[in-house]
């Protein structure tokens, strides 16, 4: 079973700032800036080629939804979105990952004080 489906079923922890029945997005743990998350849909989808068009669209749907809390809580300015397929990809279970700008260079926090700016 991969790492995500591990955190999913609650088997590892994770730093989660959203989930529904779709989907769960929880902080990466190697953080490229403050507010790195990744948004994994619940079912196990290796990649972009594996992927159904309804979920696609909600995974979308919830990318806003995390930029306005990123915005509120972090006051970040933009966003980057990335996801690998094949050879690139780590992790063999779809992710988004969200990469957050800032107007200034940010040192990088811990992510778990991040999560608690994110979830206070
Ligand atoms: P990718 O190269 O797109 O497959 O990226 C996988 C990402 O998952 C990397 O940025 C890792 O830091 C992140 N990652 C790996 N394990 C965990 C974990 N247990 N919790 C949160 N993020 C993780």
């Amino acid at each position: 079973m991969d790492i995500f489906c591990k955190i999913i079923n609650g088997e590892i922890p994770s730093f989660t700032v959203y989930e529904d029945d779709v989907v769960k997005v929880f902080l990466d743990v190697n953080p490229d800036v403050n507010g790195h998350m990744l948004i994994v849909p619940k079912k196990h989808i290796l990649d972009i080629y594996d992927m159904d068009n309804d979920t696609l669209l909600h995974i979308f749907k919830i990318t806003k939804e995390m930029d306005k809390l990123l915005k509120e809580k972090l006051h970040t300015e933009g966003l980057t979105l990335v996801q690998n397929n094949g050879l690139l990809q780590e992790v063999k279970h779809f992710h988004l990952h969200l990469k957050p700008h800032y107007s200034e260079k940010e040192e990088l926090l811990p992510v778990e004080d991040v999560y608690k700016k994110l979830t206070k």
